[in-house]
Order: C-alpha cells, then structure tokens, then sequence
C-alpha cells in the first residue's frame, strides 16, 4: 500500500502512520475515518493545501477501547477522556481542548445514556448527529495533538442484560451517589444521577483514563462523579471546564437546538441573573437576596411558574445555605423551562459560583 502525503499533513499523516505501524497487524483499528478524501499526488506534486484529513478511530466495543488503551500504556502516553452525549457544540469543544493540552492521546465517547432518561423524558428525540460530531472533534487541534479516538457504543454494549427505563424494572448493578443525588436537578429528574453515576462508572472502568473532564454547566454532576471517583478509588483525576456560552451569555447545550431566535435571545436574563447574584453578593451573603437578584431578572421575559429552582448551595455537600461564608463560597444554580419551537418547553439549567 502506498501512501502520498503532502507536506502540509505530515503531522496528521505521522500519527496515522503511527497508529498502523505501531500496532500487531491483529490489532488494527477497525476504522480509520478519513472525512474528506481529497488526497491526490496532484496535489502533493502542486503544493495545493489539502483539507485535512482525521485520524480519529472510531471504535465500537469495549474490547477495541481496552486494547487501544493497553497500547497508550505500552508506549507511556497519557490519556485524556472526555464523556459526552454527543450533538456537540462549542462547550464541548472546551472539555476537548483542555484534553488535547493535557494528555498524549485523548479519547471521546459519544453515548446517549437511556439509564439517565425518565420514561417521559426525551431519550428517543435527544439530538444526534453523529457525523457532524466527528467532524468537529477532527477540527480540533490543541498542542499539536488531535482527538485519537471516538468511542460510540451501541446501549447493547454498555447495558449488555438491558435497560428498561423504568427504574422499577432495571435490574443488575447500578451506582448510586447517596446524599448529593437527591437535591437540586435530583429533585426534578428522581434517576438522572443513578443513571449518570453508572454510565460514568462504566466508561471510566472501560477507559481507565488519566484525567476525565466535565463542564462546569452542570454542578451538580461534577459533585457526584468527583464523590463517586474518590469513594470507588477511581484512578482517574477530574478535571472541571468552565461553562462555554453564547455571546449573550447564554450556556450552551445540546437542548439550545430546541429553541425559537426568540427564546435563546430572552434565555440570555438567565446568565444575566446569575451576574446580578454576584454582585449582590458582594454587598450581601444573604441567600435569600442572592435568589432575589436571579428571579427578579428570569422574570423580566419568563413566567416565575416557570422557575423550576433558583438555590445557593454548598460547594461539596451541596446543602442549602441562608448565609453564604465568604471563605467558602458557594454554588447558585437555577433551572427555567421556557418556550421551544414544539410548542411545549424545554428546561435549562445554569450556574455561577460566589
Ligand atoms: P452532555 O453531552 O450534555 O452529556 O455533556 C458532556 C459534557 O460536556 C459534560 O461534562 C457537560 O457538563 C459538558 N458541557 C455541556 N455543555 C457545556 C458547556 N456549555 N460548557 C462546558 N461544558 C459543557
């Protein structure tokens, strides 16, 4: 087999060659994903820039994952992981990035996780593109590194006895991270952190990363899998990204597709909110007031019946506070359900920390 590389990829085409070289002829990437395949002598002899080309591998099945990471440790290279749902934007792109600094290799997962969905919830319509998504992470470059490997499980592979939604009927193990569950989005989504505890579990004992990252837009869940990676005796070091947002300030997430112009542009008195509480905080460690700054802005463009929570929470424990000790600080997190382009609603949740 020949290979032409032009110069301008040398450093793609090292690493891809690096991948076939390197591993036991049985031990090949099942799929090296190459997404545009302009790649011509023509070309190389012009000098024309030829589009990039990625050398993610997508792997399959846990098996792919755990010989891929078996070479990592061979070779002494570091990995990073970065869990996601998919339908990726911008704010993923955050956790990406910080990997791609940090680690020799890095490693995606793109996996909606049913165990995480109540029965009502939006599991089947929960955005996916699958391509588009490795396409981003293929444009992502940081250090000079690039995303190796996108791990995309079928729900066979990670719930191999299956996983009804009813979490009446599931059966088998499940983790569960008591005293930080039940509060904030556990009140209003009972499963959601059983179901995220576990996938997380999962993953993590599949990928044995160095370092797994998680966003800052959602508090709670970097709570409990910080807990959940201690009290399992993890060897994995969890790294936090700040939140990335819309120019209005907006939070990004994968349910902001489901919004009308209208609702993302209003949805900004959210993040609007959480920077009045700090500035009331400032003046004033009285929870209360630091709720009064949130709501009074919220309701400048949506209904206060739409006001899911507005608290002010210790960092770790995640109790409710009145008063919140400066040395300490604290979580003030909010979620609003507001207009989608359906007809019904969609909830967003966002935070700020004092
Ligand atoms: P998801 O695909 O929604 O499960 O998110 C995967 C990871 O990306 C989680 O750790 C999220 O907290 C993180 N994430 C989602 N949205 C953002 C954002 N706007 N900024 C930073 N991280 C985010």
């Amino acid at each position: 087999m020949a290979i032409i590389v032009p110069r301008s990829s040398w450093p793609l085409a090292s690493s891809a060659l690096r991948l076939f070289n390197l591993l036991p002829a049985y031990n090949r990437p099942p799929l090296l994903c190459t997404l545009r395949h302009n790649s011509t002598a023509a070309a190389a002899a012009a000098e024309i820039p030829e589009p990039r080309q990625s050398p993610i591998q997508i792997l399959r099945t846990l098996a792919e994952v755990r010989s891929w990471r078996r070479d990592q440790l061979i070779k002494g290279l570091t990995v990073g992981f970065v869990p996601t749902m998919g339908a990726l934007h911008a704010g993923h792109m955050r956790l990406v990035q910080s990997s791609l600094r940090m680690n020799d290799a890095t490693i995606v997962s793109i996996f909606v996780n049913p165990s995480q969905f109540a029965p009502t919830e939006d599991l089947a319509s929960y955005p996916r593109d699958f391509e588009a998504d490795v396409e981003q992470l293929a444009a992502q470059i940081g250090d000079d590194r690039q995303v190796d490997v996108v791990f995309a499980p079928t729900v066979e592979e990670i719930y191999p006895n299956g996983i009804p939604l009813d979490i009446d009927q599931q059966k088998g193990a499940f983790v569960t991270v008591h005293g930080l569950s039940e509060q904030l989005e556990g009140k209003i989504r009972p499963q959601f952190f059983r179901g995220v505890a576990t996938v997380v579990s999962k993953l993590l004992n599949i990928v044995s990363p160095d370092r797994v990252y998680f966003g800052q837009k959602d508090v709670q869940q970097t709570v409990v899998v910080k807990r959940l990676v201690q009290d399992l005796c993890y060897g994995s070091v969890v790294h936090v990204v700040a939140t990335g947002r819309d120019a209005n300030g907006l939070a990004l997430s994968s349910r902001n597709a489901y919004l009308t112009d209208q609702t993302r542009q209003d949805a900004a008195v959210i993040y609007k909110g959480l920077q009045n509480a700090l500035m009331v905080y400032r003046q004033n460690t009285s929870a209360e007031k630091i709720i009064e700054a949130v709501v009074s802005s919220i309701t400048e463009k949506f209904g206060k019946e739409d006001i899911e929570y507005v608290c002010v929470n210790d960092k770790d424990t995640l109790e409710e506070l009145e008063i919140v000790q400066p040395l300490k600080g604290a979580i003030v997190s909010v979620a609003v359900r507001v207009p989608n382009k359906f007809g019904g609603k969609t909830r967003l949740i966002d935070n700020i920390l004092l």
